[in-house]
């Protein structure tokens, strides 16, 4: 029988599921683990370490033990410089391709190598377990993930030789391995809280169809800031002690940073624990150690202002869903930091139900992922997944308007359709600019690709038909083609890399938008404004050249002069003055009405 595997690839822990029948089972790791830490350790030559023996290493060889590598895959340099400087390794830009780099000191990789290493592991766990050879698998991905990050997991994954059967929203995995063969229909919350992000998604659940209605989270938000509170916490807690700063020594930070994830931990069962780091530091009298009772309560002041950033995106999150807390009727936790009392707590508090008790929030991922395998191999049939787009997807149209032609929370896959036209006469290509958000002004949204389409059929203004189709396949991946109908002109992209979309930049942008819409709305009014002095000017030109002999001299001079005052209104954008220029040239024109009439100009009203 042919095998298939799911890999919940996390920014933190990596878990590989496989399916037993119509059951998915997890597969343990050689140390015996059902996650495998997300860690690459290059220690030289051609070895590669993975796992939990590369994550002891952190503190021996900071520079060449690749943790969080999720952060970086699919990214740009530019788009990663912060998040660059809360890790260890050098991250460097490959000038040539504009590709981040791990600069190792002896050699250089790719994120995407780096995840492969991760993939190639989980995969040969997958297959001395099994004992046989394994070539494909689901991967889970953040739902927030763009293009070009999608296609990097994919090219991680096929450099690991697995043949991708499927790329699957983590939320969605998770609520399928919960929902799975329950065939009422309800609303499910995923909250999924991990290393290094946030997550938070509502979808319904009807007979066995999963739509995610809304997504929404924190991609700066984890368990490994909560490990940095605590570590904070200590280095003062040294310093006011030693009078010395852990900060200054690598290798002290990095235990400190370990310590700190281990009592964090510890607290999620234990009411109080004991920080204890013999040797930690050294000053002129000689090696120091730091031992400190630290309680559940200590514990949840010091990471408060951390925990109330969970309940802002869950807000948002049922008002894109168009819901309110009690329409949830099921709350599933995610994700090794959904185990903290006191974020179950939360959760409990802002849903008004307690969370689901039965499922492993480690393990949940994954084990959807192996029977997403299962549904797309053909081995589960009644399942069908639908995800959504976070943002609206659309182009730039003329004077700076942004066409929608997927909005957003619109389910995946999907095609939309729209036609376009040109702004002026013999216009032989346009050019057309993908776009993604909420404003209606193009400009204020975020470029994604941009091409030109020519070879457009010669023919006045407004005549030609360009057809501007967007679809977005299953795994989220974007392509666009312009099409102009009469020549058959044809140009198409497949965005391969945009700017990421972060999930509280969602949140940001569509709160801004809501915050803008008179100002959008001022602007609309004024592009009409503008367009329809455009209209006038535009017929009245036309009729001057066309008719010059048979109009008063007199008058052409009149209408000239407006027609100058109307371009200078244009350059200036002023549209007050467009609006009153224009008036004025209809007025000079009037008395030729009944010709205008071929021209398309109009009164102002
Ligand atoms: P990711 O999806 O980012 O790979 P995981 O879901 O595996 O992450 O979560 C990892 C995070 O969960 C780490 O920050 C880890 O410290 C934290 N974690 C794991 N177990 C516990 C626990 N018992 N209490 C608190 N945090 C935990
Ligand atoms: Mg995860």
């Amino acid at each position: 029988m042919e095998r298939f595997i799911g890999i919940d690839l996390g920014t933190t822990n990596s878990v590989v599921a496989f399916l037993e029948g119509q059951k998915p089972v997890v597969i343990p790791n050689t140390e015996g683990n059902r996650t495998t830490p997300s860690v690459v350790l290059y220690p030289g030559g051609d070895e590669v370490v993975v796992g939990e023996l590369a994550k002891r290493q952190l503190v021996i060889n900071p520079f060449s033990t690749i943790s969080s590598i999720k952060r970086f895959i699919g990214r740009r340099p530019a788009e990663v410089a912060e998040t660059a400087k809360q890790v260890q390794y050098h991250l460097v830009e490959d000038m040539e391709n504009e590709r981040l780099m791990i600069d190792l000191g002896w050699k250089k990789v790719s994120p995407e190598e780096v995840s492969a290493e991760i993939l190639k592991k989980l995969r040969d766990y997958a297959c001395s377990y099994l004992d046989t050879d394994i070539t494909q698998a689901v991967i889970t991905i953040p739902a927030y993930f763009n293009d070009s990050q999608r296609s990097a997991t994919k090219a991680a994954a096929e450099m690991a030789g697995l043949e991708v059967i499927r790329i699957v929203n983590e939320p969605t995995a998770a609520a399928l391995a919960y929902g799975q063969n329950k065939d009422k229909s309800e609303i499910v919350a995923v909250f999924d809280f991990g290393g290094g992000t946030f997550d938070i998604s509502i979808l319904e659940l009807d007979n066995n169809i999963f739509e995610v209605r809304a997504t929404n989270g924190d991609t700066y938000l984890g368990g490994d800031n909560i490990d940095n509170c605590i570590l904070e916490f200590i280095r003062e807690e040294i310093k006011k002690g030693i009078k010395k700063d852990i900060m200054e020594d690598v290798k002290a930070v990095q235990r400190v940073r370990e310590a700190s994830e281990k009592i964090k931990c510890e607290l999620s069962t234990l009411k109080s624990t004991t920080i204890s780091l013999p040797f930690i530091i050294s000053d002129e009298e000689g090696p120091k150690h730091f031992t400190r009772e630290f309680t559940r309560d200590e514990f949840n002041k010091l990471a408060m202002p951390l925990f109330e950033r969970l309940i802002p995106p869950c807000r948002a999150v049922l008002t894109d869903a168009g819901m309110t807390p009690s329409s949830v009727d099921t709350v599933l936790l995610v994700g090794g930091s959904t185990r903290i009392p006191k974020v179950r707590e939360i959760v409990t508090e802002f849903f008004g139900r307690e969370p689901r008790k039965d499922i492993n929030p480690d393990e949940v991922v994954a084990m959807g992922a192996a029977i997403q395998a299962g549904v797309a191999t053909g081995y589960i049939r009644e399942v069908l997944l639908l995800d959504v787009t976070p943002l609206s997807l659309g182009i730039e149209i003329a004077d700076d308007v942004f066409s929608v032609l997927v909005p957003r929370n619109s389910n995946i896959p999907t095609a939309a359709v729209k036609k376009f036209t040109t702004v002026v006469d013999n216009q032989k290509n346009v050019f057309v600019h993908v776009l993604q958000g909420e404003r209606k002004q193009a400009s204020q949204n975020r470029s994604l690709a941009h091409f030109r389409l020519t070879g457009i059929t010669t023919s006045p203004k407004d005549i030609p038909e360009i057809e501007v189709r967007f679809s977005i396949d299953a795994n989220g991946i974007l392509n666009v083609s312009a099409t102009d109908l009469t020549s058959g002109a044809r140009k198409e992209v497949k965005i391969e890399s945009y700017h990421p979309v972060k999930t509280e930049e969602v949140e940001q942008e569509v709160k801004e938008a809501e915050g803008k819409l008179d100002e959008d709305r001022i602007y609309m009014d004024s592009v009409r404004k503008g367009e329809k002095a455009k209209n006038i000017m535009d017929g009245v030109k036309k009729f001057i050249a066309e008719n010059e002999l048979d109009i008063d001299p007199a008058d052409i001079t009149a209408m000239q002069e407006v027609i100058e005052s109307l371009e200078e209104a244009f350059e200036v954008g002023d549209v007050a003055s467009m609006e009153e220029w224009a008036r004025a040239l209809y007025g000079t024109a009037e008395k030729y009405q009944e010709k205008f009439f071929k021209y398309n100009v109009k009164p102002w009203k």
